[in-house]
Protein backbone atom coordinates (compact mmCIF):
# COMPACT_ATOMS: atom_id res chain seq x y z
CA UNK A 1 0.00 0.00 0.00
CA UNK A 2 2.69 2.83 0.97
CA UNK A 3 4.18 2.29 -2.55
CA UNK A 4 1.09 3.31 -4.01
CA UNK A 5 -0.01 5.90 -1.90
CA UNK A 6 4.29 7.28 -2.19
CA UNK A 7 3.46 7.50 -6.12
CA UNK A 8 0.17 9.28 -5.91
CA UNK A 9 1.48 11.70 -3.32
CA UNK A 10 5.01 12.20 -5.18
CA UNK A 11 2.75 12.24 -8.87
CA UNK A 12 0.10 15.21 -6.80
CA UNK A 13 0.64 16.35 -3.84
CA UNK A 14 2.50 19.72 -3.15
CA UNK A 15 3.70 19.58 0.82
CA UNK A 16 3.97 22.30 2.82
CA UNK A 17 7.40 23.77 3.75
CA UNK A 18 9.10 21.05 1.90
CA UNK A 19 11.31 20.84 -1.09
CA UNK A 20 8.98 19.21 -3.97
CA UNK A 21 11.55 17.83 -5.67
CA UNK A 22 14.19 16.26 -2.81
CA UNK A 23 10.85 15.02 -1.19
CA UNK A 24 9.68 13.29 -4.53
CA UNK A 25 12.93 11.71 -4.81
CA UNK A 26 12.74 10.42 -0.87
CA UNK A 27 8.98 9.55 -0.72
CA UNK A 28 7.02 10.22 2.72
CA UNK A 29 6.47 7.83 5.42
CA UNK A 30 2.43 6.86 4.83
CA UNK A 31 0.94 7.70 8.57
CA UNK A 32 -2.41 5.89 9.22
CA UNK A 33 -3.33 5.92 12.59
CA UNK A 34 -2.84 7.50 16.13
CA UNK A 35 -3.78 6.89 19.77
CA UNK A 36 -2.33 8.42 22.93
CA UNK A 37 1.16 10.02 22.21
CA UNK A 38 1.96 7.93 19.36
CA UNK A 39 1.36 7.87 15.50
CA UNK A 40 1.44 4.81 13.74
CA UNK A 41 2.52 3.96 10.19
CA UNK A 42 1.88 2.33 7.12
CA UNK A 43 3.78 -0.66 8.63
CA UNK A 44 2.61 -1.13 11.78
CA UNK A 45 5.48 1.35 13.40
CA UNK A 46 4.08 3.15 16.67
CA UNK A 47 5.80 6.62 16.91
CA UNK A 48 6.26 8.82 19.81
CA UNK A 49 5.35 11.82 18.72
CA UNK A 50 7.22 14.22 20.62
CA UNK A 51 5.87 17.66 18.86
CA UNK A 52 2.19 16.49 19.34
CA UNK A 53 1.83 16.99 15.43
CA UNK A 54 2.65 20.82 14.51
CA UNK A 55 2.82 21.59 18.70
CA UNK A 56 -1.17 20.94 18.66
CA UNK A 57 -2.56 17.68 19.65
CA UNK A 58 -2.64 18.58 23.43
CA UNK A 59 -4.80 16.21 24.31
CA UNK A 60 -3.18 13.36 22.49
CA UNK A 61 -4.71 11.09 19.81
CA UNK A 62 -7.95 8.95 19.90
CA UNK A 63 -10.12 11.16 22.25
CA UNK A 64 -13.56 10.34 21.57
CA UNK A 65 -15.34 13.08 23.14
CA UNK A 66 -13.97 15.32 20.46
CA UNK A 67 -15.41 13.01 17.91
CA UNK A 68 -18.73 12.55 19.19
CA UNK A 69 -18.45 16.74 19.43
CA UNK A 70 -17.82 17.04 16.01
CA UNK A 71 -20.51 14.51 14.89
CA UNK A 72 -23.21 16.01 16.99
CA UNK A 73 -22.70 19.10 15.44
CA UNK A 74 -22.16 18.37 11.85
CA UNK A 75 -25.86 16.60 12.67
CA UNK A 76 -27.43 19.53 14.05
CA UNK A 77 -25.41 21.98 12.00
CA UNK A 78 -22.25 21.44 10.20
CA UNK A 79 -21.77 24.77 8.71
CA UNK A 80 -23.43 28.43 9.09
CA UNK A 81 -21.58 31.77 9.57
CA UNK A 82 -22.01 34.63 11.62
CA UNK A 83 -21.59 37.13 9.51
CA UNK A 84 -24.99 38.98 8.89
CA UNK A 85 -26.90 39.37 12.01
CA UNK A 86 -26.59 35.81 13.12
CA UNK A 87 -24.93 33.34 15.33
CA UNK A 88 -25.11 30.18 16.92
CA UNK A 89 -24.40 28.77 20.09
CA UNK A 90 -21.08 26.68 19.70
CA UNK A 91 -19.07 29.62 18.93
CA UNK A 92 -20.89 31.71 21.37
CA UNK A 93 -19.94 29.09 23.95
CA UNK A 94 -16.50 29.02 22.57
CA UNK A 95 -16.02 32.76 23.03
CA UNK A 96 -17.51 32.97 26.23
CA UNK A 97 -15.26 30.23 27.64
CA UNK A 98 -12.14 31.36 26.14
CA UNK A 99 -13.06 34.64 28.35
CA UNK A 100 -13.62 33.04 31.43
CA UNK A 101 -9.45 31.72 31.19
CA UNK A 102 -8.43 34.19 29.62
CA UNK A 103 -6.67 36.97 31.61
CA UNK A 104 -9.51 39.66 32.98
CA UNK A 105 -8.94 42.47 30.69
CA UNK A 106 -9.83 40.22 27.46
CA UNK A 107 -13.62 39.40 27.09
CA UNK A 108 -13.85 39.65 23.58
CA UNK A 109 -12.71 36.70 20.88
CA UNK A 110 -12.73 37.07 17.08
CA UNK A 111 -12.80 33.94 15.01
CA UNK A 112 -10.22 33.26 12.31
CA UNK A 113 -9.82 29.28 10.78
CA UNK A 114 -5.97 29.15 11.83
CA UNK A 115 -3.34 31.08 13.07
CA UNK A 116 -1.54 32.99 10.06
CA UNK A 117 -5.37 34.17 10.20
CA UNK A 118 -5.34 35.80 13.35
CA UNK A 119 -2.28 37.61 13.10
CA UNK A 120 -3.70 38.89 9.68
CA UNK A 121 -6.51 40.08 11.86
CA UNK A 122 -4.20 41.48 14.72
CA UNK A 123 -2.03 43.90 11.97
CA UNK A 124 -5.49 44.95 10.67
CA UNK A 125 -6.76 45.75 14.05
CA UNK A 126 -3.88 47.11 15.61
CA UNK A 127 -3.52 49.48 13.07
CA UNK A 128 -7.26 50.42 12.94
CA UNK A 129 -7.23 51.20 16.42
CA UNK A 130 -4.82 53.65 16.17
CA UNK A 131 -6.45 55.12 13.54
CA UNK A 132 -9.95 55.52 15.34
CA UNK A 133 -7.67 56.76 18.11
CA UNK A 134 -7.10 59.93 15.95
CA UNK A 135 -3.32 58.91 15.50
CA UNK A 136 -3.01 57.23 11.77
CA UNK A 137 0.62 57.89 11.58
CA UNK A 138 1.01 55.01 14.62
CA UNK A 139 1.09 51.82 12.20
CA UNK A 140 4.48 50.05 12.54
CA UNK A 141 4.36 47.20 14.14
CA UNK A 142 7.74 45.80 15.65
CA UNK A 143 8.79 42.21 15.42
CA UNK A 144 11.48 39.91 16.26
CA UNK A 145 13.97 37.73 13.96
CA UNK A 146 13.74 34.54 13.43
CA UNK A 147 9.82 34.52 15.07
CA UNK A 148 7.39 32.71 13.23
CA UNK A 149 3.63 34.09 12.65
CA UNK A 150 2.47 31.89 10.13
CA UNK A 151 2.61 32.18 6.48
CA UNK A 152 0.10 34.59 4.77
CA UNK A 153 1.78 37.17 3.14
CA UNK A 154 0.87 39.35 7.04
CA UNK A 155 1.74 36.22 9.07
CA UNK A 156 5.14 36.03 7.16
CA UNK A 157 6.02 39.56 7.28
CA UNK A 158 5.26 39.61 11.00
CA UNK A 159 7.60 36.75 11.10
CA UNK A 160 11.05 37.09 11.37
CA UNK A 161 12.26 34.27 8.75
CA UNK A 162 14.70 35.25 6.72
CA UNK A 163 13.96 32.24 3.63
CA UNK A 164 10.48 33.04 3.57
CA UNK A 165 11.02 36.67 3.28
CA UNK A 166 13.46 35.94 0.82
CA UNK A 167 10.45 34.12 -0.88
CA UNK A 168 7.51 35.93 -3.10
CA UNK A 169 8.12 39.07 -3.59
CA UNK A 170 7.52 42.56 -1.29
CA UNK A 171 6.85 41.84 2.81
CA UNK A 172 3.85 43.79 3.92
CA UNK A 173 4.95 47.61 4.86
CA UNK A 174 5.48 49.01 8.08
CA UNK A 175 6.97 46.04 9.78
CA UNK A 176 10.27 45.96 10.99
CA UNK A 177 12.12 43.49 13.42
CA UNK A 178 14.51 43.60 15.96
CA UNK A 179 16.66 40.95 17.61
CA UNK A 180 15.33 37.46 19.44
CA UNK A 181 16.42 36.89 23.18
CA UNK A 182 18.29 34.09 21.87
CA UNK A 183 20.83 33.71 24.67
CA UNK A 184 22.50 30.32 23.65
CA UNK A 185 23.40 31.44 19.84
CA UNK A 186 23.54 35.35 20.40
CA UNK A 187 24.91 36.47 23.84
CA UNK A 188 28.11 36.03 22.72
CA UNK A 189 29.12 34.56 26.60
CA UNK A 190 27.00 37.63 28.38
CA UNK A 191 25.21 36.73 31.56
CA UNK A 192 21.44 35.92 30.56
CA UNK A 193 20.10 38.24 32.35
CA UNK A 194 22.15 41.55 31.23
CA UNK A 195 21.02 39.47 27.30
CA UNK A 196 17.88 39.81 28.18
CA UNK A 197 18.08 43.38 29.34
CA UNK A 198 20.02 44.17 26.08
CA UNK A 199 17.36 42.91 24.11
CA UNK A 200 14.48 44.52 25.39
CA UNK A 201 16.48 47.89 25.14
CA UNK A 202 16.96 46.91 21.45
CA UNK A 203 13.41 47.17 21.50
CA UNK A 204 13.72 50.63 22.95
CA UNK A 205 16.38 51.69 20.19
CA UNK A 206 13.72 50.84 17.52
CA UNK A 207 11.38 53.03 18.84
CA UNK A 208 13.12 55.79 18.77
CA UNK A 209 14.78 55.29 15.18
CA UNK A 210 11.25 55.24 14.08
CA UNK A 211 9.84 58.08 16.24
CA UNK A 212 7.64 56.62 19.26
CA UNK A 213 4.66 58.29 17.48
CA UNK A 214 4.73 56.08 14.36
CA UNK A 215 4.78 52.56 16.62
CA UNK A 216 1.26 50.49 16.80
CA UNK A 217 2.36 47.54 18.38
CA UNK A 218 5.12 44.60 19.25
CA UNK A 219 4.51 41.63 18.58
CA UNK A 220 6.25 38.41 20.27
CA UNK A 221 5.40 34.89 21.24
CA UNK A 222 6.31 34.39 24.84
CA UNK A 223 8.77 31.09 23.99
CA UNK A 224 9.44 31.35 20.24
CA UNK A 225 8.38 28.39 19.37
CA UNK A 226 9.82 27.14 15.55
CA UNK A 227 12.65 29.54 15.97
CA UNK A 228 13.82 27.19 18.43
CA UNK A 229 12.01 26.94 21.03
CA UNK A 230 13.62 29.90 22.65
CA UNK A 231 12.95 30.74 26.04
CA UNK A 232 14.11 34.19 27.36
CA UNK A 233 15.86 34.83 30.12
CA UNK A 234 13.87 36.27 33.44
CA UNK A 235 14.82 39.61 32.76
CA UNK A 236 13.35 39.98 29.11
CA UNK A 237 9.60 40.24 29.84
CA UNK A 238 9.76 42.42 32.28
CA UNK A 239 12.18 45.04 30.88
CA UNK A 240 9.99 45.01 27.52
CA UNK A 241 6.56 45.43 29.07
CA UNK A 242 8.10 48.87 30.94
CA UNK A 243 9.17 49.83 27.66
CA UNK A 244 5.79 49.19 25.88
CA UNK A 245 4.27 51.19 28.82
CA UNK A 246 6.70 53.99 28.18
CA UNK A 247 5.84 54.88 24.66
CA UNK A 248 1.80 53.30 24.49
CA UNK A 249 2.64 50.95 22.46
CA UNK A 250 -0.15 48.28 22.08
CA UNK A 251 1.36 44.37 23.17
CA UNK A 252 0.26 41.77 20.80
CA UNK A 253 1.67 38.19 22.71
CA UNK A 254 0.99 35.24 20.03
CA UNK A 255 0.35 32.45 21.61
CA UNK A 256 -0.82 30.55 18.87
CA UNK A 257 1.85 27.10 20.39
CA UNK A 258 2.06 28.73 24.01
CA UNK A 259 -1.49 28.85 24.43
CA UNK A 260 -3.60 26.31 26.32
CA UNK A 261 -1.21 24.92 28.60
CA UNK A 262 1.92 24.36 26.77
CA UNK A 263 3.67 26.06 29.59
CA UNK A 264 1.98 25.61 32.89
CA UNK A 265 -0.53 28.04 32.48
CA UNK A 266 -3.44 28.54 30.17
CA UNK A 267 -1.42 31.21 28.61
CA UNK A 268 2.10 31.89 27.72
CA UNK A 269 1.18 35.22 28.95
CA UNK A 270 0.46 34.16 32.62
CA UNK A 271 3.65 32.45 32.67
CA UNK A 272 4.96 35.77 32.25
CA UNK A 273 2.96 37.88 33.93
CA UNK A 274 1.58 40.06 30.75
CA UNK A 275 -1.13 41.66 30.14
CA UNK A 276 -1.31 41.35 26.09
CA UNK A 277 -3.70 43.61 24.35
CA UNK A 278 -4.23 41.01 21.75
CA UNK A 279 -3.27 37.83 21.76
CA UNK A 280 -3.68 35.26 18.64
CA UNK A 281 -4.54 31.48 19.19
CA UNK A 282 -5.14 28.35 17.47
CA UNK A 283 -3.45 25.35 17.41
CA UNK A 284 -4.31 23.79 20.74
CA UNK A 285 -7.63 25.79 21.07
CA UNK A 286 -9.01 22.62 19.44
CA UNK A 287 -6.42 19.91 19.99
CA UNK A 288 -5.36 20.48 16.70
CA UNK A 289 -8.60 18.26 15.79
CA UNK A 290 -10.20 20.86 12.98
CA UNK A 291 -8.75 24.10 12.38
CA UNK A 292 -9.42 26.85 14.19
CA UNK A 293 -7.89 29.85 15.66
CA UNK A 294 -9.18 33.39 16.77
CA UNK A 295 -7.72 36.59 18.09
CA UNK A 296 -8.49 37.44 22.17
CA UNK A 297 -9.11 41.01 22.57
CA UNK A 298 -8.06 43.18 25.38
CA UNK A 299 -10.69 45.53 26.46
CA UNK A 300 -8.82 48.48 25.55
CA UNK A 301 -8.86 47.61 21.98
CA UNK A 302 -12.83 46.15 21.73
CA UNK A 303 -13.70 49.10 22.93
CA UNK A 304 -12.68 51.50 20.95
CA UNK A 305 -13.28 49.27 18.00
CA UNK A 306 -16.74 48.52 19.31
CA UNK A 307 -17.37 51.90 20.38
CA UNK A 308 -16.32 54.01 17.27
CA UNK A 309 -15.69 51.90 14.38
CA UNK A 310 -18.70 51.13 13.15
CA UNK A 311 -18.21 47.89 10.41
CA UNK A 312 -14.90 46.39 10.31
CA UNK A 313 -13.87 44.88 7.42
CA UNK A 314 -12.80 41.74 8.09
CA UNK A 315 -13.83 38.20 8.23
CA UNK A 316 -13.54 34.87 7.00
CA UNK A 317 -15.88 32.29 5.79
CA UNK A 318 -14.73 29.81 8.49
CA UNK A 319 -14.88 32.79 11.22
CA UNK A 320 -16.49 30.75 14.18
CA UNK A 321 -17.35 27.19 12.50
CA UNK A 322 -19.80 25.58 14.01
CA UNK A 323 -18.01 22.21 14.03
CA UNK A 324 -14.76 23.45 14.93
CA UNK A 325 -16.41 25.41 17.85
CA UNK A 326 -17.89 22.36 19.36
CA UNK A 327 -14.55 20.81 18.89
CA UNK A 328 -12.76 23.17 20.71
CA UNK A 329 -15.10 23.93 23.35
CA UNK A 330 -15.56 20.44 24.06
CA UNK A 331 -11.41 20.59 24.20
CA UNK A 332 -10.96 23.28 26.36
CA UNK A 333 -14.31 21.02 28.67
CA UNK A 334 -11.83 18.23 28.86
CA UNK A 335 -8.78 20.29 29.61
CA UNK A 336 -10.38 21.56 32.24
CA UNK A 337 -11.82 18.60 34.04
CA UNK A 338 -9.25 16.95 33.83
CA UNK A 339 -6.48 19.38 35.05
CA UNK A 340 -4.38 19.57 32.35
CA UNK A 341 -2.93 22.68 32.47
CA UNK A 342 -2.25 21.85 36.25
CA UNK A 343 -0.18 18.71 35.75
CA UNK A 344 2.18 20.58 33.02
CA UNK A 345 2.91 23.31 35.37
CA UNK A 346 2.97 20.94 38.86
CA UNK A 347 4.10 17.39 37.62
CA UNK A 348 4.95 16.83 33.83
CA UNK A 349 6.90 19.98 33.05
CA UNK A 350 9.07 19.92 36.22
CA UNK A 351 9.84 16.01 35.27
CA UNK A 352 10.49 16.51 31.76
CA UNK A 353 13.14 19.67 32.96
CA UNK A 354 14.66 16.63 34.98
CA UNK A 355 14.89 14.00 32.55
CA UNK A 356 15.68 16.33 30.01
CA UNK A 357 18.70 18.34 31.62
CA UNK A 358 20.21 14.70 31.85
CA UNK A 359 21.05 15.61 28.04
CA UNK A 360 23.14 18.14 28.74
CA UNK A 361 25.83 15.70 29.64
CA UNK A 362 25.76 14.47 26.05
CA UNK A 363 29.06 15.61 24.61
CA UNK A 364 27.06 16.74 21.48
CA UNK A 365 24.80 18.92 23.70
CA UNK A 366 25.64 22.14 24.17
CA UNK A 367 22.39 22.99 26.51
CA UNK A 368 19.71 21.25 27.21
CA UNK A 369 16.57 23.69 27.60
CA UNK A 370 12.90 23.31 29.14
CA UNK A 371 9.86 25.37 30.13
CA UNK A 372 6.44 23.32 30.34
CA UNK A 373 6.27 20.82 27.69
CA UNK A 374 8.31 22.65 24.90
CA UNK A 375 12.01 22.07 25.01
CA UNK A 376 15.68 22.40 23.27
CA UNK A 377 18.82 20.47 22.73
CA UNK A 378 21.22 22.78 21.34
CA UNK A 379 23.72 20.36 19.12
CA UNK A 380 27.64 21.18 19.42
CA UNK A 381 30.77 19.36 17.86
CA UNK A 382 32.11 17.47 20.77
CA UNK A 383 35.95 18.35 19.24
CA UNK A 384 35.62 22.41 19.11
CA UNK A 385 32.57 22.81 21.73
CA UNK A 386 31.33 24.85 18.58
CA UNK A 387 28.78 25.00 16.24
CA UNK A 388 29.06 22.59 13.59
CA UNK A 389 29.34 23.45 9.92
CA UNK A 390 25.68 24.25 9.04
CA UNK A 391 26.20 22.45 5.66
CA UNK A 392 26.69 19.53 7.61
CA UNK A 393 23.23 19.42 8.30
CA UNK A 394 23.35 17.65 11.72
CA UNK A 395 20.76 18.60 13.34
CA UNK A 396 18.50 16.85 9.68
CA UNK A 397 20.82 13.77 10.34
CA UNK A 398 19.53 13.43 14.04
CA UNK A 399 16.00 14.08 13.30
CA UNK A 400 16.09 11.58 10.83
CA UNK A 401 17.72 9.01 13.14
CA UNK A 402 15.12 9.57 15.71
CA UNK A 403 12.54 9.62 13.37
CA UNK A 404 13.61 5.65 11.71
CA UNK A 405 14.16 4.85 15.75
CA UNK A 406 10.68 5.31 16.81
CA UNK A 407 10.66 9.40 18.07
CA UNK A 408 9.22 12.70 16.33
CA UNK A 409 12.16 15.04 17.33
CA UNK A 410 12.25 18.56 15.34
CA UNK A 411 14.98 20.05 13.89
CA UNK A 412 15.89 23.90 13.52
CA UNK A 413 19.40 23.84 11.87
CA UNK A 414 21.15 22.35 14.71
CA UNK A 415 18.51 23.01 17.54
CA UNK A 416 16.30 19.43 18.26
CA UNK A 417 13.01 20.78 19.93
CA UNK A 418 10.46 18.79 20.94
CA UNK A 419 6.36 19.47 21.94
CA UNK A 420 4.67 16.62 23.51
CA UNK A 421 0.85 16.43 23.75
CA UNK A 422 0.64 17.49 27.19
CA UNK A 423 -1.07 14.19 28.45
CA UNK A 424 2.07 12.03 27.76
CA UNK A 425 2.81 10.23 30.91
CA UNK A 426 6.13 9.78 32.82
CA UNK A 427 7.12 6.60 31.49
CA UNK A 428 6.64 8.06 27.62
CA UNK A 429 8.94 10.96 28.82
CA UNK A 430 11.01 8.44 29.85
CA UNK A 431 10.98 6.98 26.64
CA UNK A 432 11.28 9.60 24.58
CA UNK A 433 14.61 11.02 26.85
CA UNK A 434 15.63 7.12 26.19
CA UNK A 435 14.96 7.45 22.44
CA UNK A 436 16.65 11.17 22.14
CA UNK A 437 19.77 10.23 23.29
CA UNK A 438 20.41 7.08 21.61
CA UNK A 439 19.90 9.52 18.54
CA UNK A 440 22.26 11.68 19.61
CA UNK A 441 25.06 8.58 20.60
CA UNK A 442 24.09 7.30 16.98
CA UNK A 443 24.58 11.04 15.37
CA UNK A 444 27.93 11.28 16.82
N1 LIG B 1 1.95 31.79 15.25
C1 LIG B 1 2.78 30.89 15.78
C2 LIG B 1 3.55 31.22 17.02
C3 LIG B 1 2.93 29.63 15.19
O1 LIG B 1 3.79 28.74 15.68
C4 LIG B 1 2.16 29.34 14.04
C5 LIG B 1 2.28 28.02 13.39
O2 LIG B 1 3.15 27.24 13.66
C6 LIG B 1 1.32 30.32 13.52
C7 LIG B 1 1.23 31.54 14.16
C8 LIG B 1 0.52 30.06 12.30
O3 LIG B 1 -0.52 29.20 12.57
P1 LIG B 1 -1.22 28.37 11.39
O4 LIG B 1 -0.21 27.40 10.88
O5 LIG B 1 -2.40 27.75 12.07
O6 LIG B 1 -1.63 29.35 10.35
Amino acid sequence: MSHDIQALDRAHYLHPFSDFKALGEEGCRVIVGAEGVYIIDDQGNRILDGMAGLWCVNLGYGREELVDAATRQMHELPYYNSFFKTTHLPAVKLAETLCRLAPAHINRVFFTGSGSEANDTVLRMVRRYWALKGRPDKQVVIARENAYHGSTVAGMSLGGMAPMHAQGGPLVPGICHIRQPYWFDESSGQNPEAFGRDCAAALEEKILALGEDKVAAFIAEPVQGAGGAIIPPDSYWPAVKAVLDKYDILLVVDEVICGFGRLGEWFGSVHYGLEPDLMPIAKGLSSGYLPIGGVLVGDRVAETLIEEGGEFFHGFTYSGHPTCAAVALKNLELMEAEGVVERVRDDLGPYLAQRWAELAEHPLVGEARSLGLIGALELIDPATGERFDKSLGVGNLCRDICFASGLVMRSVGDTMIISPPLVIQHGEIDELVTKARAALDETA
